[in-house]
């Protein structure tokens, strides 16, 4: 197979002069500082996007606060009816989005279109249906009556006003509509800032919720550094942060946006998940499961295992049967749809990756499969098994964020337990086993924010999402963001 030919929408779009994304249209930056995206597969240049300047930032937050007038006042039917269009639009231009995001992140072309598009799609749809059901609860005071009087009260939950979505460059597509459709559907208003490796997707879907009738102001996107970021988190023109990323810029995040007015802030942080198998688990369900939780879109996924513990009998079988089933994987460019394994995103997370492998040989870990990096032009890195020598080795306590998977034994369930909740991260963990009462007991035990049973990775915007420890604050998906969106008022009346 061979690459497949990039459409000549994708080739115009990439060749475009991009500018901001403010009050419904493309806007020129106050500097002509330019960032340069590369192809992580090949390290071409592909596109200059702008570098957002201060003077930007004021005429973003300007723009999102009478953005905000008019979105928080439009029906929650109408606001609805606009994200759904936007679904339609996504699906409609699923083949140019899954392009645009392949050729800046390096995903694989397959997952592109599962993923940052129809997922995406119906992640927005499953928020938009929320832009109607959003209520408050009539409530009885508890008051005594002094003179006759009677009491009642209700709870109206009204929009928090302008967010600030900060994205990282795994999913750009998907946690950036997870962003905006939690913003949009509870009425507030969202500024996006993409990561800097990745801010081509979004402003086309920008451009797309234009066309399905957003009003001006109520999403705009700045491009730039790390420090647009900040300077919008401490505008006193925006109202709360949902931010995902690292655990460190988190709590820059977190602290920075405490310290401006005590700006809301969700945080959706890194993790060091866990997987327990138990003795019972089947070889080949435990090698589909390892393939799923480690080394989809080559291990950069938040939820994604990297620690793997297995009973002292099995593990050798059991990293056996994985390091055959890597060695069949075929690696290649991200946008033949053959490839089963492509590059990591950009050349920064290639070197962390190499030092971390420089790490492991330092610590006298034993490196099962892989372990290297590519010398080419791409960002390619070996699928890599890890056995741990102790329960200190890095690699077994520190995020790698890659397709690195790092095993260690146990003997006893209290064993196993004791090794899973070891770290200071929760942010999710899988249990392998078919003794269904068995996992039952154990859930409870472990400490993150998302266990699951028999599968690893699966989000569904049914079921929230976050994490517990240093993984985050607050929760997307399911009705829990609502909380994080809204501010609560109390009614309370006399007669
Ligand atoms: P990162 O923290 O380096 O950057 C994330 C975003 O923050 C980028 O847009 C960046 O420009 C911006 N930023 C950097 N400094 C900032 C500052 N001082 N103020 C405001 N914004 C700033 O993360 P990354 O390398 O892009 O992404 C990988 C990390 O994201 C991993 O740790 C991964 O686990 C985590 N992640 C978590 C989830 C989740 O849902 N919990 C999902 C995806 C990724």
């Amino acid at each position: 197979m061979s690459d497949i030919a990039l459409l000549p929408s994708v080739n115009a779009f990439l060749e475009r002069d991009h500018s901001l994304y403010i009050d419904g249209g493309y806007v020129a930056s106050s500097s002509q500082n330019t960032l340069t995206v590369l192809n992580p597969a090949t390290g071409e240049a592909i596109a200059q996007v702008s570098d957002a300047t201060q003077a930007d930032v004021e005429r973003a937050v300007d723009s999102a606060n009478r953005g905000f007038k008019v979105w928080s006042r439009t029906s929650p039917a109408a606001r609805a009816s606009v994200l759904f269009k936007l679904a339609d639009l996504l699906e409609r231009h699923r083949e140019e989005l899954a392009q645009i995001e392949t050729c800046q992140s390096g995903k694989i072309i397959q997952i592109s279109r599962a993923f940052e598009v129809d997922q995406a799609a119906h992640f927005l749809r499953y928020y938009a249906g929320w832009a109607t059901k959003i209520t408050g609860e009539t409530i009885t005071p508890s008051l005594p009556s002094f003179a006759g009087e009677r009491y009642s009260a209700f709870t109206l939950r009204e929009p928090i006003g302008v967010v600030v979505g900060i994205v990282p460059w795994n999913f750009s597509t998907m946690i950036a509509i997870w962003k905006l459709a939690s913003a949009l559907t509870t009425g507030c208003s969202i500024i996006i800032k993409p990561s800097e490796f990745t801010p081509l997707t979004i402003l086309r879907i920008a451009e797309l919720a234009t066309e399905a009738g957003l009003p001006a102001g109520a999403l705009n996107v700045l491009t730039g550094s790390g420090s647009v970021g900040k300077a919008l988190i401490e505008h006193p023109g925006t109202d709360k942060v949902s931010f995902t990323g690292s655990v460190p810029t988190g709590i820059a995040v977190g602290q920075g946006a405490m310290g401006a007015k005590l700006t809301r802030a969700t945080l959706e942080l890194g993790g060091k998940n866990s997987v327990g198998f138990l003795p019972d688990v089947h070889l080949d369900k435990a090698v589909d499961g390892m393939i799923e939780a480690g080394f989809l879109h080559s291990g950069q996924i938040c939820a994604a295992a990297e620690r793997f513990f297995a009973h002292r009998s099995q593990i050798e079988p059991m990293m056996d049967a994985l390091s055959k089933r890597l060695a069949h994987l075929k690696v290649g460019s991200p946008l033949d749809e053959s490839t089963q394994f492509g590059p990591v995103a950009n050349k920064q997370h290639q070197q962390k990756l190499a030092r971390f492998f420089a790490t492991a040989r330092a610590e006298n870990s034993t490196i099962i499969h892989g372990g290297q990096i590519s010398e080419g032009p791409g960002c390619y890195v070996e699928p890599t098994i890890i056995l741990a020598n102790s329960v200190n080795d890095t690699l077994l306590n520190e995020e790698t964020f890659g397709p690195v998977a790092t095993f260690y034994p146990y003997d006893t369930e209290d064993e196993l337990l004791a090794l899973m909740n070891n770290t200071a991260y929760g942010l999710s963990a899988s249990l392998w086993t078919n003794d269904l009462s068995k996992a039952l007991r154990l859930v409870p035990e472990i400490e993150a924010g998302t266990v699951w049973v028999n599968m690893h990775t699966l989000l569904d915007p049914a079921v929230p999402f976050g994490g517990t420890k240093c993984s985050g604050i607050g929760r997307e998906f399911g009705g829990a963001f609502i909380d994080d969106f809204t501010e609560l008022k109390s009614v309370m009346i006399r007669y």
